[in-house]
């Protein structure tokens, strides 16, 4: 890393919300802030830092706050309401503490940048004295939609055959995020998401972990119309897409552990381009008849195919036990709980990515080439698959039947055409575009580049 410590060194304290896919990117900008130069601390939960599998994180340091679970984690509370509200509660008290703890240890913090879903972290750096600067984890065009509802500017229940948002196509209301046109379905995060915005204009800075090419039109209608915003992303390992950054290979910080040599081996006896690789990410919980239409579409597939699929041990319970047993017997399948996804994605034998479309997800298939069949589950997934589909043509939706299931032949045609119909040749294209479009983006002089040199000046500017 090219950052070194100088006495009026910028230093950031970054926030992420307490999950996977809100810690990898801001744990990567963090990264890169700090080889331009800027000092970076991030605060994980206290409960997190005990449990989860951290390599070393080279120049960032890690500090905690509390969520209020610090002995069973998140899972020991009674609600998500209760859990939202202890994190808010005791997050702002901590955060609060560890903030006077640096600043009084010589390590003055300069701002706070948080995840745009914790918005009373702005409050605290406000009461602090200290920039704060909100971090989008998801696209511009969910957020924008968000922000439409917050704002009372579009009519709910959302009514089809199709609806309009500045700065994005017309819209299937089923393609929104799950939140808006199920309402009602978990009120709790529908708050958290569209609560985003309560306070946003008072931030000092607006981050999306997305790139200007990929997202023009909306990010141009937003920053036109709401308030000035910079794309960072994709916040990808560097060694993935710029090169600049050498030890910046992986995200670092795991709440599971990854598998990496079973992995590693099985791919190894894989030829090119012939393994179909399936995660739903460290969330999503699907249905078990939804499992099972899967195994049976890996199944049927399986000597054309092979396959690996990342199931956590929660969701395992799920599987049918005779596509355990056959797949334990055969050399085709491997069934693991977690993996170093970015690794599996660039080995050369996986040839497609059975994804729902969680954000990192979809940045990281196209930063290393690897084309998509998405099957969306829930909160902001239908929107980005909708847009791998349709705007950036990465990938293609496998639809749901009339009871909400992707049934097994449909998911088997689409594995087909995205290893090797025409269609998916199209889509391999179409990959490599916009694959070459992030490593420009991120590399020197790239529109993210100079927007996060343009940040890191202001920040060091302030801090003299
Ligand atoms: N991931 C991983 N190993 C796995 C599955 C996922 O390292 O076996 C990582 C993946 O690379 C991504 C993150 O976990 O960075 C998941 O984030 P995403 O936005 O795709 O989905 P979420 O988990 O937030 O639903």
């Amino acid at each position: 890393m090219e950052g070194s410590e100088t006495h009026d060194q910028a230093h950031v304290l970054v926030v992420p919300y307490p999950v996977q896919g809100h810690i990898n990117p801001m744990l990567q900008f963090s990264k890169r802030l700090v080889s331009k130069g800027v000092r970076a601390t991030l605060a994980v939960t206290v409960y997190l830092s005990k449990s989860m599998h951290m390599e070393p994180t080279g120049p960032i340091e890690i500090d905690t706050i509390s969520d209020g679970y610090d002995e069973g984690g998140s899972a020991a509370a009674e609600s998500f309401e209760a859990q939202q509200m202890n994190l808010q509660v005791v997050g702002s008290r901590t955060l609060h503490s560890l903030i006077q703890r640096l600043d009084e240890s010589g390590k003055p913090v300069h701002a706070v940048i948080y995840d745009g879903f914790l918005p009373w972290a702005l409050d605290v750096a406000k009461e602090c004295g200290k920039l704060g600067v909100v971090f989008f984890t998801q696209t511009c065009a969910v957020n924008n939609i968000y922000y439409h509802v917050k704002k009372g500017l579009v009519e709910l229940p959302l009514k089809g055959p199709r609806v309009s948002f500045p700065g994005l196509p017309p819209l299937d209301p089923s393609e929104t995020p799950s939140f808006i046109y199920i309402l009602g379905s978990y009120p709790a995060i529908y708050n958290m998401v569209v609560d985003q915005f309560v306070n946003v204009e008072d931030a000092d800075y607006v981050l999306f972990n997305t790139f200007y090419e990929l997202e023009k039109e909306v990010a141009d209608w937003m920053n036109s119309n709401l308030w000035p915003l910079k794309t960072i992303g994709p916040t990808v390992p560097s060694m993935y897409l710029d090169r600049r950054l050498e030890d910046d290979r992986d995200y670092t910080l795991n709440l599971f552990k990854p598998n990496n040599d079973a992995c590693a081996s099985w791919l190894g006896r894989k030829p090119p381009r012939s393994v179909i690789y399936v995660s739903f990410g460290s969330m999503a919980e699907l249905p078990a008849q939804q499992m099972a239409e899967l195994a049976a579409a890996l199944s049927h597939n399986r000597h054309r195919y092979n396959f690996l699929w990342i199931i956590r041990e929660s969701e395992m319970p799920k599987l049918p036990l005779e596509f355990i047993k056959s797949t334990s017997e055969d050399e085709c399948g491997l069934i693991l709980p977690w993996c170093s996804q970015l690794e599996v994605l660039r080995h050369d034998s996986i040839g497609g990515f059975l994804t729902h479309c969680g954000l990192n997800s979809v940045l990281e298939a196209i930063c290393v080439g690897v084309p998509l069949v998405a099957v969306p589950q829930w909160t902001d997934q239908p929107t980005n698959a909708k847009y791998v589909e349709d705007v950036w043509g990465t990938g293609l939706r496998a639809r749901p039947n009339k009871d909400g299931l992707v049934g097994r032949e449909e998911l088997g045609l689409c594995i087909e055409e995205v290893m090797e119909g025409e269609k998916g040749k199209v889509i391999r294209e179409n990959v490599k575009k916009w694959k070459n479009l992030a490593i420009e983006a991120m590399d020197e002089g790239g529109s993210s580049d100079r927007n996060i040199d343009e940040f890191v000046a202001k920040l060091s500017s302030s801090c003299k």
